[in-house]
C-alpha cells in the first residue's frame, strides 16, 4: 500500500521525483570503528534544508508550521491513518488526532516518509509511544523513528515520525552483527529485556519485547527517568544532562504519572515537566518489536559552528545516532574521519557517568521482575 502511495505521489510532483532520483546517485562510504562498528556516509546536498533548519523557539514561532495542512505543498497527496482498538489503519479522510502518511520531499533514502499529526500538536512521545509501536507493526518493511526537540527534530513543534525502508541504518541493519558484541543486559521485565550498549559510540539503550504494552510503559519509564535528570533551564541548542535523580518510587507503570525525584537533589524536577532529548528508532518482525533509545546531551557539535576548516556541517538526528552520518558539502565529506565521527558522537550523546546513573536507576525500579522466555 505505501509503495503504491509512494509511486502515485512521485508521479504528481516533479521536484520529489527529481530528489529521489538523486538520492539514488549520492556518494557514500563507510567506517569501521572499534570492533566492526560500521558508520556510513552520504553527501546529500538536498537535506541542507533539515541539517540546517533553525529549530530555536523564536525561529519556530516565526515560521508558520509546514507539516500542517494549509503549508503543505499542493502536489502533496497523504495516506490517512488513525490509530484505533490498538491499530493502525487506513481511512479516506484525514481525522482528528489522525496521521498523514507523507513522502518527504528532500529524502535521504529511496524511500522516506514522514508521519505527521494531523492537528498540530507538540513533538512530544508522552501518549505516542503506543501509536508509534502500532505505525512500526503497520510498516514493517521499515525502520521507525523520532526526533525529540533538541535532538533534531525540525518541526519540534508538530508531532511527527519518520520511515526509512530496513536496512537503511547500520543500527538495524548490522543488529545481528553487533548485538551480542555491544549489548549487556540491564534488566529483564516480563516479555521485554533491555540492554545496556556498552562502547557502542553513543550513549543508548536497546529494548527487545513482544508485549507492546509493556514496551511502552518501559520506554515511558526510562523517559520519565531521563526528564527528571533534566536541568531546570534549557538552552534552545544545549541540554546537558546533570543532577541524576538519587530515589525514584515506582509509579502507575504504564500511565503518564511523573516520577519523584529526591526533592533536595533536584527541587525543580517535579514542577517542570521537560522533554528528553532523544532519538527513539524502532522496527518490527514476526511478533517482535525492537527499538534503540539515544539519550542526548546536545543537538548540534561544536564543529558545526566553527567557521572555516575547522567547521563540518553535521546535524545528528536518528539517521545519524543509527550509524550513517548525512553531510550537506563536499568538502565535510571528503574530510570527516573515524576519529571526528567518535568526538560527535561523544559530544552530543549524554556523558558516560549520567548513562550509567540513568541505568541503575532504572534497574532498581525493575529488579524484582521475572524474566521470561522471549
Ligand atoms: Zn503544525
Amino acid at each position: 500500500m505505501t509503495e503504491q502511495f509512494f509511486e502515485q505521489q512521485l508521479k504528481l510532483w516533479p521536484l520529489a521525483a527529481d530528489n529521489y532520483k538523486a538520492v539514488r546517485a549520492a556518494r557514500s562510504k563507510s567506517f569501521s570503528l572499534n570492533r566492526d562498528l560500521n558508520i556510513g556516509l552520504k553527501y546529500l546536498p538536498q537535506r541542507k534544508r533539515s541539517a540546517t533548519a533553525d529549530t530555536s523557539r523564536t525561529g519556530i514561532a516565526a515560521r508558520p508550521c509546514f507539516l500542517c495542512a494549509p503549508q503543505l505543498p499542493a502536489e502533496q497527496i497523504s495516506l490517512n491513518l488513525v490509530f484505533e482498538n490498538e491499530q493502525i489503519t487506513t481511512c479516506t479522510k484525514a481525522r482528528e488526532n489522525g496521521y498523514r502518511l507523507l513522502v518527504n520531499p528532500y529524502p535521504a533514502f529511496d524511500r522516506h516518509f514522514t508521519i505527521a499529526a494531523v492537528d498540530h500538536r507538540e513533538q512530544s512521545l508522552s501518549g505516542e509511544l503506543p501509536a508509534m509501536l502500532a505505525l512500526t507493526e503497520f510498516m514493517p518493511s521499515y525502520l521507525l523513528f523520532f526526533n525529540a526537540p533538541g535532538a533534531g527534530a525540525s518541526a519540534p513543534d508538530h508531532l511527527h515520525f519518520q520511515a526509512v525502508p530496513r536496512g537503511c541504518l547500520p543500527v538495524e541493519r548490522d543488529f545481528a552483527s553487533w548485538h551480542d558484541v555491544y549489548s549487556r543486559v540491564l534488566f529483564t521485565s516480563g516479555q521485554t529485556e533491555v540492554f545496556c550498549l556498552e562502547n557502542f559510540l553513543r550513549s543508548a539503550w536497546l529494548l527487545k519485547s513482544r508485549d507492546p504494552k509493556e514496551l511502552c510503559a518501559l520506554l515511558q519509564e526510562l523517559l520519565g527517568i531521563l526528564a527528571s535528570s533534566l536541568p531546570n533551564t534549557q538552552t534552545e541548542t544545549s541540554t546537558a544532562v546533570n543532577n541524576i535523580p538519587q530515589t525514584i518510587h515506582r509509579g502507575n507503570i504504564g500511565s503518564t504519572e511523573k516520577f519523584h525525584t529526591d526533592v533536595n537533589k533536584n527541587p525543580e524536577a517535579t514542577a517542570v515537566q521537560q522533554k528528553p532529548p532523544v532519538n527513539l528508532l524502532s522496527w518490527y518482525e514476526k511478533g517482535l518489536w525492537t527499538c534503540v533509545l539515544f539519550a542526548r546531551s546536545k543537538h548540534r557539535p561544536a564543529c558545526y559552528f566553527e567557521r572555516g576548516e575547522q567547521q563540518i556541517i553535521v546535524s545528528p538526528a536518528s539517521v545519524e545516532m543509527g550509524g550513517l552520518i548525512v553531510l550537506i558539502r563536499p568538502e565535510d565529506f571528503d574530510k570527516i574521519n573515524p576519529g571526528l565521527i567518535s568526538r560527535i558522537y561523544a559530544e552530543v550523546s549524554l556523558p558516560e557517568q549520567a548513562y550509567n546513573d540513568i541505568s541503575e536507576a532504572w534497574k532498581n525500579l525493575n529488579q524484582h521482575s521475572n524474566p521470561r522466555t522471549l
